[in-house]
């Protein structure tokens, strides 16, 4: 249920902004999408006081995008329970078993190392983990994911591990990206659906952001992780 009542001032203009996106989301999907294709929005909480996080929540924000492993730590247990946490930031290796309970997903998987530990703590925690492979689809040295080229054979090699499912891809796009590359996203996705491999159920393009999202899309993307078009311009620069 939407609260409609008593909003505080000010956090007011984050209800503003959440109209504002839903109707650019709802916009995007009824110009380029088919009938019943859906889109979520996730909200993107890096260096966002919990109060905040907690207020978009109360007004229909069900998912949580959560950077760093540190933050999310430091703020887990003021968010409200009701709404679901992803992981959409550079993993360590030595830091899944700090998050291997309390996510819903790992949208950051990008090697295979991080793979076989996500799956060793999932096993011992008799869980199956939800997760995305990220694709460098830009080809950018400073971004972290798995090269288009190799997406597939570590798509394969991921698909062993019982104890991960993998639900789809994520991205971010160079800024300015041309369509070309969202589009090449969209492709990739359609041929990971395609390898039918185990342990594989590949329902989630993860691609979107604050610049970009409508862009994202009008080329496949069901998922997109809002962060200053919800909350505002950030207090400090994020790696
Ligand atoms: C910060 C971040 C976002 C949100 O970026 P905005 O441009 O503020 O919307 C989305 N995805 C990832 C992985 C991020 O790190």
């Amino acid at each position: 249920m939407v609260q409609t009542v008593k909003v505080p001032p000010e956090f007011s203009y984050i209800l503003e902004n959440i109209k504002e996106i839903s109707y650019n989301v709802n916009n995007a999907k009824a110009k380029y999408r088919s009938e019943g294709d859906t889109v979520e929005i996730m909200a993107v909480t890096k260096t966002v006081e919990p109060e905040k996080v907690n207020f978009a929540v109360s007004q229909g924000i069900t998912l949580l995008g959560e950077n760093r492993v540190q933050e999310y730590l430091s703020k887990k247990d003021s968010y409200d329970k009701s709404a679901k946490v992803h992981i959409i930031g550079h993993l360590q290796t030595n830091k899944v078993k700090y998050i291997i309970n309390d996510v819903d997903m790992i949208q950051s998987v990008d090697s295979l190392k991080l793979a076989n530990e996500i799956n060793r703590l999932a096993e011992k925690n008799s869980r199956v983990m939800d997760v995305l492979l990220e694709v460098n689809i830009g080809d950018e040295a400073s971004k972290s994911g798995v090269s288009a080229q190799a997406l597939y054979e570590l798509a394969g090699q991921i698909s062993v591990l019982d104890n991960i499912r993998i639900r789809g891809l994520m991205a971010i796009p160079p800024i300015g990206a041309d369509e070309s590359v969202f589009e090449h996203m969209k492709e990739l996705f359609e041929g990971l659906k395609e390898k039918k491999l185990r342990n594989m159920q590949a329902d989630v393009l993860s691609m979107g952001m604050s610049g970009d999202y409508e862009l994202a899309i009008k080329h496949g993307s069901n998922l997109v992780r809002i962060g200053t078009k919800l909350f505002g311009a950030r207090k400090y620069m994020e790696v």
